[in-house]
């Protein structure tokens, strides 16, 4: 029986090293490709100046905007247009694949558009300098991660010049002061991996704190798609509205409840923006966005 157990493991451990070298190429792999999208990112256009970083909560247009991945994809953005007041809240919604989230990495510059224009404080984005571009936004994914370290670590890594006064202020803007109360050693208790594990909401307020630590003028914010419990859900609700009294915040809602107070609501299907109005004027006005609202129990039955 040893020796037949011995004949198996002979056997098999050779397709287990296979297994783990596939793995390991495609690993690889994927990091090269990653390595050649940052190489083929859009670079400084010569010649831009100005000081985008700091300051008062920024406005951002689209006019015609129209965008594809590349020569042979379909195009993701048919014309858009549509206008980000500066300080309030601007909710982009719509099925998935509508172009949401390429909003975002055009107004960050991952990728340059082909057709239309993109200006932040009237001016095309491709003429402030890009470093400075992106200082003044800050992104908060849709399921941030929390880094393996202590929630103050989380906190200002992307922020190392900040204040306890600045730390405690953005605390309290995302209601997070509960749950440091909560930690056995507050601020500098061990989450993430191997610390506390934190809720999808709590997760997304501390991804909002750090991103606030840095002073943005506009905050882009991809929603996250987690379930929410009630108390998360309305605790996002306020935050992202009291977020948007200080900056402009122009948010991806998976979520209608959390954009029904939104100054603007901006509706996307198909690379296309088809409506843009109030909660209230979409319901009485957009077909698509009262089924998006039906589907999400928004309206009585
Ligand atoms: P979701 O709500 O599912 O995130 P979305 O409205 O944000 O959707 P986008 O992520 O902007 O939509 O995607 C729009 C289209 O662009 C989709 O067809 C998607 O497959 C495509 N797309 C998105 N990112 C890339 C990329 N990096 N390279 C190629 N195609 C992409």
């Amino acid at each position: 029986l040893i020796a037949f157990l011995l004949y198996l493991f002979y056997l098999v451990a050779p397709v287990g090293q296979l297994v783990q070298g596939f793995t390991e190429v495609q690993n690889g792999l994927a990091a090269v490709r990653r390595i050649r999208e940052v190489e083929e990112l859009p670079g400084e256009v010569a010649g831009t100046t100005g000081h985008l970083a700091g300051g008062a909560p920024a406005g951002v247009v689209f006019e015609g905007v129209a965008f594809r991945y590349g020569d042979d994809r379909p195009a993701v953005h048919d014309s858009v247009s549509f206008e980000v007041a500066a300080g309030g809240l601007t909710a982009l919604v719509g099925p998935s694949g509508a172009g949401k989230s390429t909003v975002f990495a055009l107004i960050e510059r991952f990728y340059d558009h082909q057709a239309g224009t993109i200006a932040i404080d009237g001016r095309d984005i491709r003429e402030w300098p890009l470093a400075g571009l992106r200082a003044c936004l800050g992104y908060v994914e849709q399921d941030a991660p929390v880094l393996d370290g202590t929630l103050r670590e989380n906190l200002v890594f992307a922020a190392p010049d900040a204040t306890e006064t600045g730390i405690a202020r953005v605390l309290e803007r995302t209601r997070l002061e509960d749950l440091v109360a909560r930690l056995p050693e507050g601020l500098d208790t061990r989450v993430g991996h191997r610390g506390v594990m934190l809720s999808g909401g709590e997760r997304q307020r501390v991804a909002i704190a750090r991103a606030l630590l840095r002073g943005p003028r506009l905050l882009l914010l991809d929603e996250a798609t987690s379930q929410l419990d009630a108390v998360n859900e309305s605790r996002l609700r306020e935050v992202v509205a009291e977020v948007a009294k200080e900056t402009t915040v122009l948010v991806i809602a998976h979520r209608l409840s959390t954009v029904t107070g939104a100054d603007r609501i901006v509706v996307m299907e198909a690379g296309r923006v088809r409506a843009v109005g109030t909660h209230d004027e979409l319901l009485a006005g957009d077909p698509l966005y009262r089924e998006l609202a039906a589907t999400q129990f928004l309206l009585p039955t």
